[in-house]
């Protein structure tokens, strides 16, 4: 019988593994995951041939990681300055209309353990919200890339700095974005740029050494579109206003 020391022994590891574009994605917990709000131990992207990068290590020290639950589709990533996290939710939801003939029957809403479809019927077709694991889906990682960069550029800040931002994300947090002052959307749109080049930056490095985090996203176009879906799903919206968003703009004579 093989020997394993008693203190490995004593500390299991709490992993799910995604096959994701040809590599492996293991979220690694801290705890036996309970899918509310699970912190996460680390992300290992493990590419074809191998190469195993730590995607936890990219977080400033102090960070947390947690895979949540309770993030909905109008925010489904998100960096947290005063708690110092970044979570992101389990489910990415994904939003279709189709008409049905009238007199004909609605599908079916489908419930399994890994894919939610929800289908909401309107006076002119079906708006149908479908979810799939977030993680495994295109754009996932440039977008942790990007929420990453916002822990990283607040880090970099002076504590003066810091101040000043904690004090403009809390004020903002009150106001509607159609409420923002021209300063507020400065700030905002500054803040935003400077993530992003954190994150494109961070995720060419990983390029260059043969870590390929969005191989689907394999030119500047595609890789672009994959930053604009993380960027509209950013939008400062509930999901009721968010449905009838997407309700108007696909139901566009
Ligand atoms: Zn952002």
């Amino acid at each position: 019988m093989e020997q394993t020391p008693k203190s490995v022994q004593e500390q299991p590891r709490f992993v799910e593994e995604k096959e994701r574009f040809g590599a492996k994605v293991r979220e690694v917990f801290k705890s036996e995951p309970n899918s509310l709000q699970d912190e996460i131990e680390d992300i290992e992207y493990e590419t074809g041939d191998g190469k195993i990068t730590s995607i936890k290590s990219l977080l400033p020290r102090e960070w947390k990681m947690v895979r949540s639950s309770f993030l909905g589709m109008d925010r489904p990533m998100v960096a947290s300055f005063a708690e110092k996290t970044v979570a992101y939710g389990e489910n990415y939801w994904i939003p279709k209309a189709f008409i049905v003939p009238k007199g004909e029957p609605l599908p079916e809403p489908v419930r399994r353990e890994d894919f939610i479809r929800e289908v909401f019927p309107g006076p002119r077709g079906v708006l149908e919200l479908s979810s799939a694991p977030q993680i495994e889906r295109n754009g996932f990682f440039i977008s942790l890339l990007h929420e990453i960069g916002h822990s990283q550029v607040f880090e970099n800040m002076s504590e003066e700095e810091q101040a000043k931002f904690l004090e403009h994300v809390s004020d903002l947090s009150n106001k509607r974005k159609s409420q923002y002052a021209e300063q507020d959307k400065k700030t905002e749109i500054e803040n935003e740029r400077k993530s992003w080049a954190w994150a494109l930056k961070e995720f060419r490095q990983l390029k260059r050494g043969g870590v390929d985090l969005e191989p689907e996203l394999d030119s500047p176009d595609k890789l672009l579109r994959g930053i604009h879906a993380a960027l509209d799903t950013r939008e400062d919206m509930n999901p009721v206003e968010f449905i009838k968003l997407v309700r108007e703009a696909l139901f566009q004579e």
